[in-house]
């Protein structure tokens, strides 16, 4: 199988990240936003209090739901997930078959400690979601040639990247790479994960990015949504 391929992210009018793959399903609204967004996310927007954990969350039974945690799961129309990041994954999800949607915070905790196989047990739980019928969507973050970490970080990763013998030692780590093999080892077809959106880091020419790294900590952060349009 072939994976989604490297053309997929393109930018349109409102300064969102859309994924031409996920474009024919008509009932989903999905984007990743960047700091020149406008009118974006629609609402009403879930939002997180986000704490780097992998706590994923169910939206659909409070309105205005604020919780603590890094992912959401939600099949109820006219509610839309978002998730915030600067350098960290964003990862939005969707269930052809079922309906449902998930949006996750993928920071190097997350990814860790596999935050995306948490979401993709939630949603079999709550909705019977089969991986096999999921798309999922990894959006700008920053990209394994300009995050580099120490060693504690680095060995958390080993295995995901068993050939790897630098993980002892300070290094890169591909967050966005991480995920993906999280997603297959759970059982998400690789034909289905849409890969290929730009780095917050080097590819930021325009400043679209809030960038962690490369703004020493300021606070900002993109949104990234998805809904299932009412
Ligand atoms: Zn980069």
């Amino acid at each position: 199988m072939k994976a989604a391929g490297d053309r997929v992210f393109y930018k349109d009018e409102k300064q969102v990240y859309r994924v031409s793959e996920l474009e024919r399903f008509a009932w989903l609204e999905l984007g990743f936003g960047t700091r020149l967004s406008e009118g974006w996310p629609p609402e009403p927007a879930v939002r997180l209090r986000q704490i780097h954990s992998t706590i994923c969350l169910c939206a659909d039974d409070a309105a205005g739901f604020e919780g603590t945690g890094d992912a959401l799961i939600s099949n109820t129309p006219g509610r839309y997930l978002s998730v915030r990041t600067a350098d960290c994954i964003p990862i939005l999800m969707m269930d052809e078959r079922c309906k449902a949607i998930a949006a996750v915070h993928a920071g190097w905790r997350g990814a860790a400690d596999g935050i995306v196989a948490r979401t993709v047990d939630a949603l079999a739980a709550r909705y019977s979601s089969r991986p096999e019928d999921l798309w999922v969507a990894i959006g700008p973050g920053i990209c394994g040639r300009c995050y580099t970490v120490g060693a504690q970080v680095a060995s958390r990763f080993q295995a995901w990247f068993p050939d790897r013998t630098d993980l002892d030692r300070t290094t890169t780590i591909d967050l966005a790479e991480a995920n993906r093999r999280q997603l297959e080892a759970a059982g998400v077809p690789e034909c289905r994960i849409c890969m290929g959106a730009p780095c917050t880091s080097c590819h930021n020419a325009e400043l679209e990015f809030y960038s962690h790294r490369r703004s020493g900590g300021k606070p900002g952060r993109m949104i990234s949504a998805v809904g299932i349009r009412a």
